[in-house]
């Protein structure tokens, strides 16, 4: 995970940039932040725990000149404690460095580099490639080819940035992790992400596999790890990129629920013909393979994965085999992947580790592999086959809410355009695209009531320290995703059950006030009743999100979240703002800090 910075040039001043590329990129970890900056040939290094504000406290006292390089980070710890001594960057001799990844031969080399006298003071994996970037500049003293060396004997996962105390020229590389590099007017920065560079320069190159990068004030050269010339082109950050601010709310994550009427109007836009048709320009290449599929396999990992498994009920119906899998699991499952398989990669930042590395193998083994991403240019976008954008524009909270609707919306497309292309689009399926077009408007004017009555069950439910969701068939993924969510941001331990599985165990928890949260649609209503009386006469607390007119279930639940009546799927995206908003309400409720919640990093690019 991890945010990387990068600057070198005359123009600005080190300090600032690369305070203001990793608040950009804090999303991406925020155990640590640091820096290290070189001013007329004086070395600025400075590290702190916690939250980049204690970095910038830190700095306060440094004047900021003009012209310089350095390199700045804030971590998201995989090997060793959040410390100061394991922040980023570390310095070993001559050499300091950031690195995002895991170094899996980490221990050899420290044994290595032991042998040969060096001696280390963290726990990290990174520090050690400091000292081999430092042990190969002594024997070479050609400072890109000791970069070089020091890369080929690694094995893991990394972006890196580094310099060596002569403080004149900046070096990096990545593999598995992103890197973007961005070209100013005399000048050139580097971030995990293109959006964070946007306020510098739209001028970006991203960084394949293999690359190695030399910048010096005059300009750049990439080199590839296997020894050739890597010939990069610049591209321009497209304007969907534009920087997102709060814009009034006291959060990224409810700005970003209150969003979704617009997000999923993006996300469909265009892409439904007058006559109830879906297109996806996206997938129109591949046509001809999506009509011979033969199996279906959905690839996610968190939120998106969810997502997945909420429409595989819907894909279900085109009678084919359907599969989702956790990207963690999938790459290394001894399922064979057969002969006319098509499988969606879903990923909001397409940088997940584990859903790349599903890619890798589905690819090699023959699969027609299609990205479901929301970042434009990712590694997913580019390195699958084909697919289809999500444009719900840029996620910043790292818990996930419109990425989530705008995947439902893009999925149901996906659906269709199968539909149409197997056989024919019935009338249950074109009134999915109507009822998808209409959300935006009816998820408008719903969204302050949603608000208001998840506000009372969050109310309820916040001093609690655990509990159970539930819902039945397709709408078992959505207590899923409302585990997760009121999991990761309000630190309750919700754990989802299909309703009519709890009397198979579970249910032994339930006593006087244990709280349930059920999702309540027309599928299996009679058995859902039933299901709710079996806890209630156990005294537990009902919750329900259900559809207005749901007389029996408004009459037994404590509380209910009422969402609009819809016939179709469509109605999942409902489902979704209201557990979005209990979660978001019960860790507002208990004061934690919903945007950054303890331990998370927006995108996870370790295995
Ligand atoms: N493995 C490194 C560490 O734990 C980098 C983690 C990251 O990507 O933030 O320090």
């Amino acid at each position: 995970m991890c945010g990387i910075a990068g600057y070198i040039g005359e123009i600005n001043n080190p300090k600032e940039v690369l305070l203001k590329i990793l608040k950009n990129l804090e999303y991406r970890g925020y155990d640590s932040a640091g820096v290290a900056y070189v001013q007329n040939s004086n070395v600025v290094y400075k590290k702190s725990v916690g939250e980049l504000k204690n970095l910038v406290k830190l700095l306060k006292s440094e004047k900021a000149k003009k012209g310089g390089l350095g390199i700045g980070h804030t971590r998201w710890a995989t090997h060793g404690k959040p410390s100061v001594k394991n922040a980023h960057p570390h310095n070993v001799g001559n050499v300091f460095i950031v690195h995002n990844g895991i170094i899996e031969n980490y221990k050899e080399i420290q044994d290595f580099l032991e042998k040969k006298g060096y001696k280390f003071k963290t726990d990290t994996d990174t520090e050690k490639v400091a000292g081999l970037f430092d042990y190969f500049l002594k024997q070479t003293k050609d400072p890109f080819e000791a970069f070089k060396n020091t890369l080929k004997m690694l094995k893991g996962a990394y972006a890196i940035v580094a310099f060596t105390k002569e403080g004149d020229k900046i070096f990096a590389s990545k593999l598995s992790s992103p890197l973007v590099l961005g070209v100013g007017e005399g000048e050139y920065f580097l971030a995990s992400d293109a959006l964070a560079l946007s306020d510098f320069t739209k001028r970006v190159v991203y960084l394949q596999d293999g690359d190695i990068l030399q910048i010096d004030k005059l300009g750049y050269k990439i080199d590839h790890i296997n020894g050739n010339i890597s010939d990069r082109k610049i591209e321009n950050l497209n304007e969907l990129m534009s920087k997102a601010e709060k814009e009034g709310f006291d959060s990224y994550m409810l700005k970003e629920i209150y969003e979704q009427p617009q997000s999923i109007q993006t996300s469909t836009a265009g892409r439904i013909s007058k006559d109830l048709k879906p297109i996806l320009g996206g997938l129109t290449e591949v046509e001809p393979e999506l009509k011979s599929a033969k199996e279906i396999h959905f690839i996610a990992a968190g939120t998106s994965y969810n997502a997945a498994l909420a429409v595989k009920h819907l894909f279900d119906e085109l009678g084919l085999p359907v599969f989702v899998k956790l990207a963690s699991e999938a790459k290394y499952d001894n399922e064979k992947i057969r002969e006319n398989t098509v499988a969606f990669f879903i990923s909001q930042s397409g940088e997940t580790a584990d859903t790349i590395s599903a890619l890798e193998r589905y690819k090699k083994e023959g699969a027609l592999t299609l990205g479901v991403v929301n970042t434009v240019a990712s590694t997913i976008a580019r390195e699958t086959h084909a697919g289809v954008y999500n444009h719900a524009g840029p996620e910043i909270s790292v818990a996930s809410t419109k990425a989530f609707t705008s995947q439902l919306s893009v999925l149901f497309l996906i659906y269709s355009l199968f539909k149409k292309l197997k056989s024919t689009l019935s009338d249950k399926d074109k009134l999915l695209l109507k009822e998808l077009l209409q959300i935006p408007k009816k998820l408008e004017d719903t969204l302050p009531s949603i608000d208001k009555q998840s506000l009372k069950v969050a109310q309820k439910i916040f001093k609690k320290k655990s509990m159970f969701t539930l819902a039945r068939g397709e709408l078992y993924p959505i207590a899923k995703e409302a585990a997760l969510k009121i999991k990761e941001i309000s630190y309750i331990h919700a754990e989802a059950y299909p309703a009519g599985e709890l009397k198979h165990g579970p249910i032994a928890l339930i006593e006087k006030g244990f709280p349930t949260l059920y999702f309540v649609g027309n599928n299996l209503y009679e058995k859902t009743i039933s299901n709710i009386q079996e806890v209630k006469a156990r005294d537990a607390q009902v919750f329900s999100v259900c559809f207005d007119n749901m007389k029996e279930i408004i009459k037994i639940s404590d509380n209910i979240i009422k969402i609009p009546k819809l016939k179709t799927a469509t109605s999942l995206i409902f489902y979704a703002s209201a557990l979005q908003l209990i979660a978001y309400h019960s860790a507002k409720l208990k004061k934690l800090n919903v945007d950054k919640p303890r331990n998370l990093a927006k995108s996870v690019t370790v295995e």
